[in-house]
């Protein structure tokens, strides 16, 4: 059985958490698109983590953990963070990285720095970890494949039609350095060593995991308004975040994924520029960034401020339609038990007329939040393990989201703990 969990929203969903805990029950946990340019927080037993390119499922030792081919693999990152979980008492995890996943390049992150350098404050928010010019790359065909790094001649003749290419641009655009051929093939073959105990057919491995009935799960990176395709473009990432591209991503059939877990928050929280309609601003946003602790604060990666909003149901619907949600699981409820009412967007004003369906960038910088406002519920919910023990208020504010999402929510979480959840339907 293959299960996506993925993000609604803008990312910091906390799927990290989701994926920790529902990989008590799995046996293969996968990554398929993005890189080291976000990152998951856990907190479990070890201590607290924050994860950016291994799958969240690396904390349980009956589990593999797979790099799929749509991911950025950079590779001393990858080797890094094996080093420090394992150093903080993990268990060495069992890894498998795609041979058709491609590196992440040390040209691309200096890239992401000169192009932000280039344009200076009219920048797209970058993380600075070569995500845009490693896809870029790829779709150019120019990109390495992990395989390639097994066949000298080939690579040799990639790096030096690669390099004329990218020596121009360093040279003439950015007045750069330029990149020395040998020294590329050096470090190339210095990541093939560290990878090689890794590496293999993925998609081999699926088929014959999924032809044996293993709970397979698949880890979104970002949320879905951060899709290229479908996101706040141009403030979105580089590869697709939605659930229906992990079918590519991991190399499976589409069918085969048959749940598709989405995490939805419970008030609004985006890192990096782009439109924001339900954005607060102000006392009443640090008061809610404050209150977020670890999930109100910072990017995992960036550590920049995160910008703070109410929910906004146009954005979620739109979120969880565009993932295929089957159910949703609704997280850091906890962190809004101080409030005396909320609001809740569920409309978007445009040129004066009110529209539920979420549109394209142009229109959605037009657009001002249509609120309800609700009670708040005025208690610490945290530490409640049934549904029903919510107070009234605060089951109404989930199940007035429910009905505004227009997708099941099975899951409400009340704390970062990886215990701290409750099933609504049980
Ligand atoms: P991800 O990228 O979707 O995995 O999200 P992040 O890990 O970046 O951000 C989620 C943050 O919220 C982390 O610091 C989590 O520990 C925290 N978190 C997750 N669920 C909850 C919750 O229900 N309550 C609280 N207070 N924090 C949570």
């Amino acid at each position: 059985m293959v299960k996506a969990i993925v993000g609604a929203n803008w990312g910091d969903e906390g799927k990290g958490k989701i994926t920790d805990m529902l990989s008590q029950e799995a046996d293969i946990i996968v990554r398929f698109q993005g890189g080291s340019n976000a990152g998951h927080t856990i907190i479990n037993d070890y201590g607290k983590f924050a994860l950016h390119l291994l799958p969240s499922g690396v904390f349980y030792s009956h589990t593999t953990s797979v790099i799929g081919n749509g991911v950025a693999l950079n590779i001393p990152y990858l080797l890094n963070e094996i080093k420090d979980i394992t150093s903080k008492g993990v268990p060495a995890p069992k890894i498998m990285v795609s041979d058709r996943a491609q590196l992440l390049m040390p040209y691309h992150i200096l890239f992401d720095q000169y192009e932000e350098e280039r344009l200076g404050g009219k920048s797209f928010g970058s993380t600075k970890s070569g995500i845009a010019p490693f896809y870029s790359d790829k779709y150019a065909k120019i990109g390495f494949q992990v395989s390639e790094l097994f066949d000298e001649d080939v690579l040799k003749e990639k790096i030096h039609r690669v390099c004329e290419q990218k020596n121009v641009i360093l040279e003439h655009l950015y007045h750069k350095p330029a990149i020395d051929e040998a020294e590329l093939f050096n470090t190339l073959i210095e990541y093939r060593d560290m990878i090689k105990p890794y590496v293999g057919d993925v998609s081999v491995f699926l088929r014959d995991a999924i032809k044996e009935g293993k709970n397979i799960l698949l880890e979104g990176q970002l949320g879905a308004l951060k899709d290229p395709d479908f996101g706040i473009y141009p403030m979105v990432t580089s590869s697709s975040t939605l659930a229906s591209y992990g079918a590519i991503g991991a190399g499976i059939p589409a069918y085969e994924i048959k749940d598709v877990v989405t995490v939805v928050k419970a008030y609004s929280s985006a890192v990096g520029a782009g439109e924001f309609v339900s954005e607060i601003f102000g006392e009443e946003a640090e008061e809610l960034r404050k209150r977020g602790g670890d999930a109100g604060e910072y990017g995992a990666t960036t550590g920049r401020p995160r910008r703070m909003g109410w929910f906004d149901a146009v954005a979620t619907r739109y979120g969880c339609r565009m993932q295929g949600a089957t159910e949703v699981a609704l997280t850091v409820l906890d962190v809004l038990g101080y409030l005396d009412e909320l609001k809740i967007c569920v409309g978007y004003e445009i040129d004066g007329e009110v529209t539920k369906d979420f549109p394209t960038t142009v229109k959605l910088a037009k657009a001002k939040p249509v609120y309800e406002t609700l009670p708040g519920w005025k208690t610490d919910i945290r530490g409640i393990k049934e549904y029903s023990e919510l107070p009234k208020a605060c089951r109404d504010y989930i199940e007035f989201i429910e009905k505004e999402i227009e997708v099941p929510i099975t899951l409400v979480s009340n704390g970062p703990g990886r215990n701290e959840i409750i099933k609504k339907n049980a």
